[in-house]
């Protein structure tokens, strides 16, 4: 039988009702004691890594959580991180960039609604999610209502509904069916993952709303060190309020900028019109074309803890990891 660790973090999966509202409360042994099926699929160890409400989690936790992988590893045949739905996105997008090329499936999943509430979406999410961690499955990926997305392609559409996550610009690499895997993609690995250590937080995002000035963007760029603009469409800037100017001071001065798109599908396209071409033609700004902002934000805080170096950063940011971007590949066929 496989032996797969539970790494506990908090969640509404394992919250519960307070005086103050639902706040994570159960442990990871208590969890696994309300599902008695797991006992079918696998050994289980449990491990209390967190017990946050996933708006608190942050880059630090990321690291922790891959320490806490890397760690046990060699122990176990695979990992399920039970977490909150709010920031499962990025958690799974930062962990594929912080482990890389793991053989063994790393699944997160969660809930919409605790695990002690008479309807709950809990044990179905956590029963489905030990089976794809002992599956093989590699990589990180999210398992949730039945899907299994790709760590870095993953998205909360939904704040209520059990259909609470989509796979962006990318097919979900299977479904569970009555309890059976059907992986329809199976994701590139190495022999052994590569573990990173570092990231930088100072990344920035910005949405940009009509009738907007620069004045925003430079606050954020003298705080940090990237900023994500979240344009319009296919992408581009105003040509009033001095967005130009903005963006080509702050790149002469060394910092990253990325033009992405509000849009939920498709995708970035900067070439397209006069208002994005002259980004990349005059500014060379770098453009996230199918990336999530999730994967983006997550991508660029791990290039800039390993690199200062804005060419390096720039090539990295276009060098597919656990495919989150597939443009620049596909305009080199
Ligand atoms: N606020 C909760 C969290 O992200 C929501 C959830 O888990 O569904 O921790």
């Amino acid at each position: 039988m496989k032996k797969i660790l539970l790494i506990g973090t908090g969640g509404t999966i394992a919250s519960e009702m307070t005086a103050s509202g639902l706040a994570p409360e159960l442990s990871t042994r208590q969890l696994v004691a309300l599902v008695p099926a797991l006992a079918e699929i696998c050994e289980t160890d449990c491990m209390e890594l967190l017990n946050l409400d996933s708006t608190n989690i942050g880059p630090l936790h990321w690291l922790q959580m891959a320490r806490c992988i890397q760690t046990q590893y060699d122990a176990y045949d695979g990992f399920v991180l039970t977490h909150g739905t709010d920031t499962m996105a990025y958690t799974a997008a930062a962990l594929s960039y912080l482990i890389q090329g793991s053989p063994k499936p790393i699944v997160l999943t969660g809930a919409q609604k605790p695990i002690g509430f008479e309807t709950t979406d809990s044990k179905e999410n956590l029963t489905d999610a030990f089976r794809c961690a002992a599956s093989d499955l590699p990589g990180v990926s999210i398992v949730f209502n039945h899907q299994v997305i790709l760590g870095v392609r993953a998205r909360k559409t939904h704040t209520k509904s059990f259909q609470a996550f989509a796979s962006i610009n990318y097919p979900n690499l299977g479904i569970l069916r009555d309890g059976v895997l059907l992986r329809y993609i199976r994701q590139d690995c190495l022999s052994k993952p590569v573990f990173y250590d570092r990231l930088n937080s100072r990344v920035a995002l910005v949405k940009l709303v009509p009738g907007m000035d620069r004045a925003q963007a430079d606050f954020l760029l003298e705080r940090n060190d990237a900023l994500i603009i979240e344009s319009f469409g296919v992408g581009g800037l105003p040509e009033q309020g001095g967005f130009f100017d903005c963006v080509r001071h702050w790149r002469n001065a060394g910092k990253l900028l990325v033009l992405t798109t509000q849009v939920a599908n498709e995708g970035s396209d900067l070439g397209v019109y006069h208002v994005g071409r002259r980004l990349k033609d005059d500014l060379q700004v770098l453009e996230a074309y199918d990336m999530t902002t999730e994967a983006v934000t997550a991508k660029l805080m791990w290039i800039l803890g390993q690199t200062q170096d804005l060419a390096l950063a720039e090539q990295l940011f276009y060098t597919p990891v656990a495919r989150d971007i597939l443009w620049p590949v596909r305009n080199q066929a």
